[in-house]
């Protein structure tokens, strides 16, 4: 299928590279494709970036049948553009797409339009350091009607973002909030794929816990709230003695592309990694025993993102003195140093358009 191109007439100021923050900007293009039972996927194009008009009834609107992704695009060291694993995350997409009953979209095509779209806006792409173009794919239903059952209209989405820091301060430690009352998802539930509805789930629980001070969550499992599950937009991972652990993936846990990358970063430096079931206890019995050496949160928007403490029931764990760990410090400068193209990719994560 052809693409077809319409650029804009009036293109828009770049921000500032100091005003960037998260999600902020978008860029003067997007790509939108349709989709309908007759035609199947048709009307690929790359359009001034721009608002939609829907009805009222449109069903996205109600019953939250909508999947996304995220990956970025940086300025190579050369000056050539590339993109982390986008193969990757056009495969999550389809995953989630099955689980929502959105049909299937060739991969190859998507990863082709992405990368036209990004050559079509590269001059959004900023280069300072920890900044990016975040690229947010993302599909939902749009039949104008309000009958509980799959779309059979849909569209898919390309809009492109550039990123300062995720954090403000730079890779710098976070508190995060161990969640014991409210739930993210179950096994069996939709917390596997990326979807909109896991996130209208997390937000009462943020809410409560940025107003204590606290800029994430920690999710436990949805069943006992005994077991670590992951942080929302980001894996988790704890050293403990050494070796380090990561949830194993249950199906209520989203496979994070950053965090596969952790665990083969980790694995081909030497470090043993262990995906299994951990329990808070367990982390709290490590912390006492003065064993949880390091943890940090893994995701596209921060990469890496060390935790300086972790408060679960009233009680504060501070982690590693409130400082960033040895190995978040190599995991960041590696990964990111893949990513802009800085040093050599032995594991073949980069993909240059
Ligand atoms: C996107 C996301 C992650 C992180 O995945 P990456 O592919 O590493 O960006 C983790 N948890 C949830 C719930 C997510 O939506």
């Amino acid at each position: 299928m052809e693409i077809k191109i319409v650029k804009t007439t009036t293109p828009k100021e770049k921000p500032a590279a100091n005003a960037l923050g998260f999600g902020k900007y978008f860029t003067d293009h997007m790509f939108v494709m349709d989709y309908s039972v007759e035609k199947g996927w048709h009307d690929a194009r790359i359009i001034p970036y721009g608002p939609f008009e829907f009805e009222p009834s449109c069903m996205v609107f109600h019953y939250g049948q909508s999947i996304f992704e995220g990956l970025k695009a940086y300025k190579g060291a050369d000056g050539g553009v590339l993109l982390y694993r986008p193969y990757e995350n056009m495969k999550r997409m389809n995953r989630s797409n099955d689980r929502l009953c959105i049909p299937q979209i060739d991969e190859d095509f998507a990863v082709d339009a992405i990368r036209q779209l990004v050559l079509l806006d590269k001059d959004w792409i900023p280069e300072g350091e920890g900044t990016s173009l975040y690229i947010r794919p993302f599909v939902f239903g749009t039949d104008n009607a309000l009958g509980v059952h799959p779309s059979h209209t849909y569209k898919f989405i390309v809009i492109l973002s550039p990123v300062g820091s995720y954090y403000a301060g730079g890779l710098s430690p976070v508190k995060i909030w161990v969640e014991s009352e409210y739930v993210r998802a179950v096994r069996g539930g939709i917390g596997a794929a990326k979807t909109a509805g896991n996130y209208a789930a997390s937000l009462k629980a943020q809410e409560v816990a940025e107003k204590k001070g606290y800029s994430q969550v920690l999710w436990l499992d949805g069943v006992e709230q005994k077991y670590v599950e992951e942080v929302g937009a980001m894996n988790i991972f704890f050293k403990i003695g050494g070796e380090v652990v990561t949830p194993v993936l249950n199906g209520s846990i989203l496979g994070g592309i950053t965090r596969d990358s952790v665990i083969e970063v980790l694995r081909g430096s030497g470090y043993k990694v262990t995906e299994r079931k951990i329990s808070i206890d367990e982390v709290h019995e490590a912390y006492k025993n003065g064993k949880l050496e390091e943890v940090f949160g893994t995701g596209t928007a921060a990469v890496i993102s060390p935790v300086g403490e972790l408060c679960y029931k009233g009680e504060k764990m501070v982690i590693n003195n409130n400082e960033i760990g040895e190995v978040s410090q190599m995991l960041y400068d590696t990964i990111t140093g893949m990513q802009k193209g800085a040093i050599e990719d032995k594991y073949n994560f980069t993909y240059k358009i």
